[in-house]
Parts: structure tokens; C-alpha cells; sequence
């Protein structure tokens, strides 16, 4: 073989030897500023862009969505009122987003169940309604940002300070949005926060499962048994839970894990890694119970910590079980729900109250502000409940009308604070969120 022609050098690209002068970190100003990219924020977020305002969405995990995507919650629960063919509680993004992902293939399922409607929803599909929604209304966008600090000045907040892997950035704004999950944005800020005592709500590691045989699939009673009966043969600590299967794909999203969710930095990573190990034993066990449905199959993603409880903002006003039960009607009401009070207090299960089919329960905008904060309010399952009753409205159906009644909210917040604001000319912006009945379908009950 002939040797190869010669060839010319590359040419050296220019280099430049370079260290950091320590500088103050960027500052950036905006109308409101959201922290925490979930349902919640992603709302808020824009439901504020829509409004005309300028704002900066913040969020620690790498990508858009929180829980919705990165934990693979898998359904939009919450949406409905009860019965088959209920009602839309919520609309604003939640139009959007079933609208777009109807239009797509197999991105949306409908399941009209015995008692309400469960939306089933693919990630990927959402967290590309998210991020390419936000580039079209022009949000501000900084990912892989955690708060680090905030600065205050009496009840009001000035701004939030975030660490980033490319550098430290400050965040000024008229009004902010703790939709964190955690109240992460009130806690620096130093606001009273509240959290379980003498009890913990358990979280799920959430895991997709390819290779499945859906025409085999099991109900959700023989899966709960099986979970019962073989559960401690396998090492798992939950013993009941659900598999949501989108028709037509093959795969199904498991929710039958119990994991712990500390906010203790080394702890929660601890917790992190023994979830998926739980997850892993179930997947074993619903293979061995379910060969003809499971017997193929294999983990093809694991999410992000699910996380349903953790800390949450001490308001004007905790919404009580009492509350949720009696459906009671408050004069500030922003968002309501159906959906059944879902309590994962102990290892092996869940609490689970259902309403009946005329049920609907409230969320009041004095839940949402903390204590003596000017400008600083809380959207989505860090607002201000008692633990049953948050275990209900913090689904993703009352997130989305938390996120878009706290950006009319800050929209409408004068100089009097969030705590002056005209109730009537709020409850006109989210009327259809609180009282409107949306047929997306014809009744069938
Ligand atoms: C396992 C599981 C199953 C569930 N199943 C359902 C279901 O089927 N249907 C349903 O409707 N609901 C379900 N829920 C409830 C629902 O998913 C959540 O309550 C809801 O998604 C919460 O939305 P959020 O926006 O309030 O918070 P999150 O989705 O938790 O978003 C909070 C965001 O804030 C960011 N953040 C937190 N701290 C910081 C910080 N310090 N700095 C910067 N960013 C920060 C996080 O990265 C995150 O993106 C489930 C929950 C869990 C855990």
C-alpha cells in the first residue's frame, strides 16, 4: 500500500492561559422571579410571561418539569371532578399541555376509572411542552441553579442568590414564587416553616419497565395481593402500589416503593440509593408474581426521588383535613380539587379517603403566603396544610391553579403587600380554576 500523501500541519489554535480574578457574582433584575421548575412553577412561571411581566424561573435539577418529569410521576391526578366523565377542575396550562400531547402519538391517555379520571402522560413529551414553552414566551431560564442564600428587608424579599457550575448568580424581583416543593425559598429566607413531627410521609422511587406484556396486565387488587403476599420474601418494604401503562407502548411506570425523603443532605442522598434498590426487589417480585405480564421485563429508567412531603411554609392560615372533608368554601379560594386524601404515612401503604361524586375541596390564597412575608408566596406541595389534607391537594391537577393564582397574585400585589390584594378582582382572573365546569367530554355516569 502506497504511503498516504503528506499532509499540511493543523494549525494551532489560538490559547490563552487564564485565572480568576474574584469578582461579585452576576446580579440580574426581573418582575418575578419562580424557584422550583415543577408543575407549580412551571405554572406560575407562565401564567406570569403571559401576563406581560418579565421572569426568571430557577431550578436545581439540570432540565424543566421537577417531579413531573424527573421522578416519572406518570399521571395527572386531581384534574377531574368525580365520576367517570367528570369535569375539568383546572384549565390554564393544564389546556395547553392535554391538548398538545393528545395531538401526539401515544403521549396521552385517558383512563375514565371506576371514580374519577387519571390522566397518563410520557415525560419526554411534557418536558418538551415545558422547555419549548418557556423559549416562546421568553422566560428567563437558569438551570442547575440551588439557592443559596436569599436577602430580605423585612417582609420583603429582594432577592435570591444561586450557585450554579458555571458561577454564583443573584436573582433581583418585585415579587417571588417559592414553588421549591420544600419552601426551600422561605426556609433561607427565614421564614416560618413547618414540618411532620413524630411522623414521616414516605416517598417512592418511581421506575419505567420495558419489554411488558400489557395484554397480561394485572388489576390493581392483584397486584396490591401479590405485593402483600410476597413482599417480604422479596425485601420490599411497600406492599401495595400501581403500574400505569399508556396503551400501545409496551412499558409501564411502577409506583410500589416506600422510600424515606430527609432533608439531611447525606441522608437524603443515603435515601436516594436504597430506593432504587427497593425498586430493583419489586421489579424481582412483580416478575416472579406476573411471568405472563412482567416476565421480560427490565428497568429502562429510574426517576428522580419522588418526594411527596417534606417541609412546608407555616401561612396565615393551615388547611385542615376538617376543611377538605367539609369541601369548605373559602372567600379567597383559588384552586380546588376531588382528588381523595392520599396519606403515605406508614411503610406498608397508604391512607385513602375518597369523596363523593358531588365533592370538590378548596385551596385558599391565605395558605399560600407566609407569615409576614410582603412578596414572597408559595405555589404547589410546600403550601400550608396539615398533613392529610395536603396529602390531597399537593397533586398535579391544584398545583397548576396554585401556580397560576400565585402569579395574578403577584400581578395584582400593590405596595400593600400580597396581604392588601383585592380578592374580587383575583377571583375574576382564576373564576374558571374555582367555579367554572369544563366538559371535556360528553357525561357518561
Ligand atoms: C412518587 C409520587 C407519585 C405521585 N403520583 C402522583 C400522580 O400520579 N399524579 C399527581 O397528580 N400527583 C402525584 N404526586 C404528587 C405530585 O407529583 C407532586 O406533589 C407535584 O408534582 C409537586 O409539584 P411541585 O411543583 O410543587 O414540586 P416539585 O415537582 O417537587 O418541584 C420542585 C422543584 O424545585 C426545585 N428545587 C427544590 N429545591 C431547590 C433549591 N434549593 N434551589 C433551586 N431549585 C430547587 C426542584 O429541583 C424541583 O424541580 C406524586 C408524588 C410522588 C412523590
Amino acid at each position: 500500500m502506497p504511503d498516504p500523501a503528506p499532509r499540511a500541519p493543523t494549525p494551532s489554535a489560538r490559547i490563552r492561559t487564564i485565572a480568576r480574578t474574584p469578582a461579585p457574582p452576576r446580579e440580574i433584575d426581573t418582575d418575578i422571579c419562580v424557584v422550583g421548575g415543577g408543575i407549580a412553577g412551571m405554572s406560575a412561571a407562565i401564567e406570569a410571561a403571559r401576563l406581560g411581566r418579565r421572569v426568571v424561573l430557577i431550578d436545581s435539577a439540570p432540565f424543566l418539569g421537577g417531579q413531573s418529569v424527573g421522578a416519572i410521576i406518570a399521571t395527572f391526578c386531581g384534574l377531574f371532578s368525580n365520576g367517570t366523565h367528570g369535569y375539568q377542575l383546572t384549565r390554564g396550562i393544564a389546556d395547553d399541555i392535554l391538548d398538545s400531547l393528545a395531538a401526539q402519538d401515544r403521549a396521552l391517555h385517558y383512563r375514565h376509572g371506576p371514580h374519577t379520571v387519571v390522566v397518563y402522560y410520557d415525560e419526554i413529551a411534557l418536558a418538551r411542552w415545558f422547555e419549548t414553552s418557556v423559549r416562546a414566551l421568553g422566560i428567563e431560564v437558569l438551570l442547575g441553579a440551588t439557592l443559596r442564600e436569599v436577602r430580605r428587608a423585612g417582609g420583603r424579599v429582594e432577592a435570591v442568590c444561586c450557585a450554579t457550575r458555571f458561577g454564583d448568580i443573584a436573582v433581583r424581583a418585585n415579587g417571588f414564587v417559592d414553588a421549591s416543593g420544600d419552601a426551600a425559598l422561605t426556609w433561607l429566607a427565614g421564614f416560618a416553616c413547618r414540618q411532620p413531627e413524630g411522623a414521616q410521609v414516605f416517598g417512592t422511587q418511581m421506575v419505567v419497565v420495558e419489554e411488558i406484556n400489557e395484554a397480561a396486565a394485572p388489576t390493581r387488587e392483584a397486584l396490591a395481593a401479590a405485593m402483600a403476599e410476597h413482599g417480604e420474601a422479596f425485601g420490599v418494604r411497600r406492599r401495595e402500589g400501581l403500574a400505569f401503562i399508556i396503551p400501545g407502548r409496551g412499558v409501564a411506570a411502577l409506583n410500589v416503593t416506600h422510600t424515606t425523603t430527609p432533608l439531611e443532605p447525606l441522608a437524603a442522598s443515603a435515601a436516594a440509593l436504597e430506593g432504587r434498590e427497593q425498586a430493583d426487589r419489586a421489579v424481582a417480585l412483580l416478575r416472579h408474581a406476573f411471568p405472563a405480564c412482567f416476565g421480560a421485563a427490565r428497568v429502562r429508567a429510574y426517576g428522580t426521588p419522588g418526594i411527596r412531603q417534606t417541609r412546608w411554609i407555616a401561612a396565615r392560615h393551615t388547611l385542615s383535613e376538617a376543611e377538605v372533608i367539609a369541601g369548605t368554601r373559602f372567600d379567597d379560594a383559588i384552586a380546588r380539587t376531588a382528588w381523595p386524601i392520599e396519606l403515605h404515612d406508614h411503610a406498608s401503604g397508604h391512607r385513602w379517603h375518597l369523596f363523593d361524586r358531588d365533592h370538590v375541596h378548596y385551596v385558599p390564597l391565605r395558605s399560600m403566603i407566609p407569615a409576614g412575608a410582603d412578596n414572597l408566596i408559595a405555589a404547589g406541595r410546600c403550601i400550608d396544610a396539615d398533613l392529610a389534607a395536603l396529602s390531597s391537594v399537593r397533586v398535579m391537577g391544584p398545583c397548576i391553579a396554585m401556580g397560576a393564582a400565585a402569579a395574578h397574585a403577584l400581578d395584582l400585589a400593590g405596595p400593600g403587600g400580597l396581604d392588601r390584594i383585592d380578592l374580587a378582582a383575583l377571583h375574576g382572573r382564576v373564576r374558571d380554576n374555582v367555579d367554572g365546569q369544563h366538559w371535556r367530554w360528553q357525561q357518561q355516569d
